[in-house]
């Protein structure tokens, strides 16, 4: 169902759900200080208790509403990045409610770059802690249209188009201690470590997030609700290091009567190999472009009812990064 701005807006300040756009993926958001609206994000997501939220906010004024404290360091990173899709991760007040932390000391919180969610804050005077809109553990959305496939007709939904980034933020955890102030990374996204870097200075801890080289473990980082499945099609996805590499699976495959489609990061060479019968998309060899094309393409894929999707992974290196994250996660099963 689609509501207008001002029905949102008047929605979320009665305490009911509202899935909203957002620069990064869509968000099924509820005032952030509403214990009772903030449950029914965990209902209808059947997402566990302990997997936090992130609070959407106005501007970087209102970091104090929340964070205990906004060391310089994060500061310098709001500063640079906000609006934008990064998340801070700060200790929290000890007044911010314990549902939208899960339970851990800390808020995460980011001022989203849309103009529509900028508006809809501004219109409800509200921070709203917004999730993907989307089952615990299945793709996000990325388009109105996403939403209501995953969650459907009955959840309101605000239309901003198109999410521009197409994944969800770059999560950053800042701490300080008599050393001074540290960061990690929690989660990789568009905005790089590279970036965050040059900012920041060298983190705290080295990311552990590498995605193997075999695709057989990755190791991701103790964070609250960072689990290894996650942004998954239905439908079983495998990942391949290269296009030859899928193709001769695929062969297999076929013989064995699976049905498969498969997703190509590049186009070029991939159409003189694919025989007609396998149903595939491509996307374009460029990272920011791959990202906000991704969750469209898989949910299309998702859509075929095919066996098995088979995914060529883009090259690794440090641009890749996040795209590879999500990916993996994806075929993790
Ligand atoms: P999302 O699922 O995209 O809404 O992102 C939420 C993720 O942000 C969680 O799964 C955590 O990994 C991270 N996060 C949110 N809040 C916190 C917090 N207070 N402390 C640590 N990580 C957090
Ligand atoms: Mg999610």
């Amino acid at each position: 169902m689609r509501i207008s701005l001002d029905e949102a807006a008047a929605r979320l300040k009665n305490g009911e759900v509202v899935a909203i756009p957002t620069e990064t993926v869509y968000g099924l958001a509820a005032d952030a200080t509403n214990d009772a609206a903030l449950q029914q994000i965990f209902t209808i997501k059947q997402r566990p208790a302990d997997h936090p939220l992130i609070v959407h906010i106005g501007d970087i004024s209102q970091v104090i509403d929340w964070a205990a404290e906004f060391p310089e360091l994060a500061v310098n990173l709001a500063k640079a990045f906000w609006p934008g899709a990064l998340t801070l991760v700060l200790p929290a007040k000890d007044h911010v409610s314990r549902v939208v932390r899960g339970g851990e000391s800390t808020i995460a919180l980011r001022v989203p770059d849309h103009p529509v969610t900028q508006a809809l804050l501004k219109a409800s005077g509200l921070s709203v802690a917004a999730p993907s809109a989307n089952l615990f553990t299945q793709l996000s959305p990325t388009s109105a249209d996403h939403v209501e496939a995953g969650l459907g007709n009955a959840i309101p939904v605000l239309d901003g188009g198109a999410c521009r980034v197409g994944i969800e933020s770059t999560i950053v955890s800042v701490s300080e201690d008599e050393a001074g102030a540290h960061w990690q990374l929690l989660r990789p996204g568009m905005i790089s470590e590279v970036e965050i870097t040059r900012v920041a200075g060298q983190p705290q801890y080295a990311s552990e997030i590498h995605v193997e080289d075999t695709l057989a473990s990755i190791p991701v980082p103790k964070v609250p609700g960072q689990h290894a499945l996650h942004y998954s099609p239905r439908t079983p996805l495998r990942l391949f290091k290269d296009k030859a590499a899928l193709l001769s699976e695929c062969k297999v495959l076929m013989q064995e009567k699976i049905t498969c489609a498969a997703l190509f990061v590049g186009a070029a060479e991939a159409l003189q190999y694919t025989s007609s019968e396998l149903p595939r998309m491509e996307l374009p060899d460029l990272p920011a472009q791959v990202a906000e094309q991704l969750y469209g393409a898989l949910h299309a894929l998702d859509d075929l009812k095919v066996d098995c999707l088979l995914v060529e992974m883009p090259p690794n290196t440090p641009e890749w990064t996040a795209v590879r994250d999500r990916l993996s996660r994806a075929g993790h099963h």
